[in-house]
């Protein structure tokens, strides 16, 4: 299977929390009592270039592995066609309805037989029937 839609892309706001709790846990290791400045200091670091392109690289490498979703950033269903099976991957916004998504609902009734091509693609409905785009 490809992995490559999931290859260095990492959300901002991902990014945003990896470096306000490393800077955070850094300072308080320093001043344990000190949670106001740690506070303060995980701000400032948020907007550090150097910090946040080293906090950037290490996000990229989970995601490339497929440990780390970029959920914040991905607006679209993602199915996954392998000779075993399907997996939907539903966009963070899908979340709240789940159990009623339409999109699933649509996959469990087309989704049947193997599939012709292999891979990971964007999909969705058009009038309740089950559509397969892109290649991701
Ligand atoms: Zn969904």
């Amino acid at each position: 299977m490809s992995n490559d839609h999931r290859s260095g892309q990492v959300a901002a706001a991902d990014v945003d929390l990896a470096v306000r709790a490393a800077a955070r846990a850094a300072y308080l290791r320093s001043y344990p009592a000190d949670t106001t400045r740690a506070d303060e200091y995980a701000e400032r670091m948020v907007s550090d270039g150097p910090y946040r392109a080293d906090m950037t690289a290490v996000l990229a490498a989970l995601a490339a592995v497929g440990r780390l979703m970029p959920v914040d950033e991905e607006t679209t269903h993602l199915v996954q066609l392998r000779e075993d099976g399907w997996t939907l991957q539903h966009p963070l916004s899908c979340r709240p309805t789940l159990f009623t998504c339409e999109v699933n609902q649509a996959a469990t009734l087309a989704l049947t037989e193997p599939p012709a091509t292999l891979g990971v693609f964007e999909c969705g409905t058009d009038g309740g029937r089950f559509v397969i785009g892109a290649a991701r």
